[in-house]
């Protein structure tokens, strides 16, 4: 690894995240409230871990954060200012995602996929682009594979895409759901490392997980819900340690 001079950008780069917060954050489908009145702070840099049974609303609230469904009441604040006030688009430049199933665009290279976005959102150049996303490619360990395509690729490394083309467009915060629960068993770890090693660098992270030991280790504040609440919310000594809720009991009985 070459030394960083002023000149040229640091291989390690430091994040800044922003703040997230969620105020009395309702969403529903058709007439039926799903997340009732959620409230959440997540403070810039830090990781929150949201746990819970499946159907509790935890993709759901994700969705709000960036939009992707139209919250029904209540408000989300990035960096303090009211992000359904921000067009959508600049919204998700913003936010960053990463789903389950990757949603890589399957004829196009790796490194196409996260030079994409950078050409035909950002406006960069398609010189300057590739090179950015080259630079991502790399930080996430795919140097090598930029010119496969995604079935060429195992799920981690695709995973690994969808992450470095998140990371290309800069954003403040980034949002996961289940992002390792579609990884063969082998390569869930190598995404979790990663995931963490962004989280340590200064992004601000809400990650939904069925990984509790990934929680329990990496999160500064873990959030349970169950049927569209916030149930308990703490540190993950708190949560997984000395649960107060019937609730959270239950489901971490199943789980652990
Ligand atoms: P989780 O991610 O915790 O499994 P979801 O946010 O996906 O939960 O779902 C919360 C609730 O909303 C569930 O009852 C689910 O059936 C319902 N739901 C999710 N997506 C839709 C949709 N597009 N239309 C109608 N209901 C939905
Ligand atoms: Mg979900």
């Amino acid at each position: 690894m070459s030394v960083a001079s002023n000149t040229t950008a640091p291989d390690i780069e430091t994040f800044h995240g922003s703040s997230l917060e969620l105020k009395n954050l309702t969403m529903a489908y058709g007439d039926i409230d799903v997340l009732r009145n959620v409230s959440l702070t997540v403070a810039p840099g830090t990781t929150t871990c949201i746990i819970g049974p499946s159907g509790s609303g935890k993709s759901t609230l994700l969705r709000g954060v960036n939009r992707l469904h139209e919250p029904k009441s209540g408000d989300v604040l990035l960096a303090g200012e009211s992000a359904l006030q921000v067009k959508p688009d600049t919204l998700r430049r913003r936010i960053g995602m990463v789903f389950q199933h990757f949603n890589l665009f399957p004829d196009h290279t790796a490194l196409e996929n996260v030079a994409l976005a950078l050409w035909s959102v950002k406006g960069m150049s398609k010189a300057q682009a590739m090179e950015r996303a080259r630079r991502r490619l790399a930080e996430v360990g795919l140097a090598e594979r930029a010119d496969h395509r995604p079935r060429d690729l195992s799920g981690g490394q695709q995973q690994r895409v969808a992450i470095a083309r998140a990371l290309a467009m800069e954003p403040e915060v980034m949002l996961f759901d289940e992002a390792t629960s579609a990884l063969d068993p082998e390569l869930v770890k190598g995404v979790l490392n990663l995931m963490a090693g962004l989280g340590k660098r200064g992004m601000t992270m809400l990650v939904v997980t069925h990984e509790m030991g990934f929680a329990r280790k990496v999160a500064d504040q873990v959030v349970f819900m169950d049927e569209g609440e916030v149930v308990e919310a703490g540190t993950p000594a708190d949560l997984f340690d000395n649960p107060r809720s019937e609730r959270l009991q239950r489901f971490l009985s199943e789980v652990l």
